[in-house]
């Protein structure tokens, strides 16, 4: 068969498709690798204990299927009941499985108008997928995927959310819409929203709206009480980033009973896995020393900020991990080289709303100032 003839045995949509591009993962001695968001510090040894101990010959069973023990943990610390929660191969899945739950898929030219940037009019409400850019890059593929039609929103130069009646004017915002999704705090600006502004947003919108809160515990605010208030609003948190469970893969989801139902009816038997269910609730059973990492993440965040803008970059104010910051001198894109150059890792994107800037993960006191060192000596 000849690789023309093989293209033909995938769905058009699938062979039209642009896959999402994580960050670069290289296994590179002595790098300092600060552009994926991962958390500096490693699990608690209670967790590392934990997830030893379970490694044996119980490997040959299936693993919880609803992750039940760790969803009544979770339920314990958020105050709310397990059939509120969802748990997924990270908090990614959980958004995958929001677009196949809640948005209505359009199939053939309107599917592929829609991934050309074209909206195919008139549009259908229960089509769209509605977001921020920039936000998670994610959000597009994942609308994509699904053949539904996505609707990306500018944010301003700041970041900031936008205000009701700066959405009522802006040209493509849809009160209608199946699904939007919210990064917040966002990324990748970092920027924090408020809790109240988000509830207004989340009044305004007639379908489901997921606060996706990955960063959220490096923030002064969460919105997860709207998660309870409100039937329509979702909110997903991630093990990822502020518990250091990355290679783990466990995020989850709040929401309404209901809600929830339809993610558990469409989710894999088995999507969680055993290992990083039980490596999950050893967390919950060691969050105080969790929250002494958050701080000094965010003290790390902090100095390194007014050091770089000493140094004549403009920083971002952050509420997350990582800093948004663009740099002096040389474009965005030669300075990620000349810090590759030297071993320092950080991440680039295209999006012309950020192009011109660099995301910085904030790590080690140690590898903040590696990079503050670099930075004086490409200057
Ligand atoms: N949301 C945002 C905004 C993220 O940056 C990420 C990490 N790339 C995720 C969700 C997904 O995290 P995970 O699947 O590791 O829970």
């Amino acid at each position: 068969m000849s690789s023309r003839q093989m293209q033909t045995l995938i769905r058009p949509l699938v062979r039209g498709l642009t896959p999402y591009v994580p960050g670069e993962q290289p296994k590179i001695k002595g790098l300092i690798k600060l552009n994926t968001n991962e958390n500096p510090y490693p699990p608690s040894p209670r967790v590392l204990a934990a997830t030893q101990a379970a490694a044996d010959g119980r490997l040959r069973l299936y693993p919880n299927p609803t992750a039940q023990p760790l969803r009544e943990k979770l339920a314990r610390v958020h105050d709310c009941r397990s059939e509120n929660i969802i748990v997924g191969n990270g908090s990614d899945e959980l958004l995958a499985l929001a677009v196949r739950a809640f948005v209505e898929p359009i199939m053939g030219q309107a599917s592929r108008l829609s991934r050309a940037g074209k909206t195919p009019g008139p549009r259908c409400s229960k089509s769209l997928v509605q977001f921020f850019t920039p936000s998670y890059s994610l959000y597009p593929v994942l609308a994509d995927i699904h053949g539904a039609v996505r609707n990306a929103v500018p944010l301003p130069a700041d970041f900031a959310l936008p205000s009701l009646a700066d959405l009522e004017h802006a040209r493509h915002w849809d009160f209608r819409a199946a699904l939007t999704f919210v990064t917040t705090p966002n990324a990748p600006s970092g920027r924090g929203y408020r809790t109240a502004q988000l509830e207004q947003l989340c009044r305004a919108q007639k379908g489901v709206v997921l606060l996706d809160e990955a960063y959220v515990d490096f923030a002064s605010e969460n919105a997860l009480a709207l998660a309870m208030k409100y039937p329509h609003v979702l909110v997903t948190r991630t093990f990822s980033k502020a518990y250091s469970l990355c290679f783990q893969r466990v995020g989850y989801c709040v929401g309404h009973p209901a809600i929830i139902g339809a993610l558990h009816k469409i989710r894999d038997s088995y999507n969680v896995n055993g290992l990083g269910q039980i490596a999950a609730s050893a967390t919950l059973d060691d969050l105080p020393r969790y929250r002494a990492n958050l701080r000094r993440i965010m003290v790390t965040r902090e100095q390194l900020s007014g050091e770089l803008e000493a140094l004549g970059f403009r920083v971002f104010p952050s509420q997350t991990n990582f800093i948004l910051v663009r740099p002096p001198r040389f474009p965005a894109r030669s300075w990620l080289q000349k810090l590759r150059g030297r071993k320092i890792l950080v991440r680039w994107f295209s999006d012309p709303a950020v192009r011109d800037c660099l995301r910085i993960t904030i790590g080690r006191p140690d590898e903040a100032a590696a990079l503050v060192k670099a930075a004086k000596a490409i200057l």
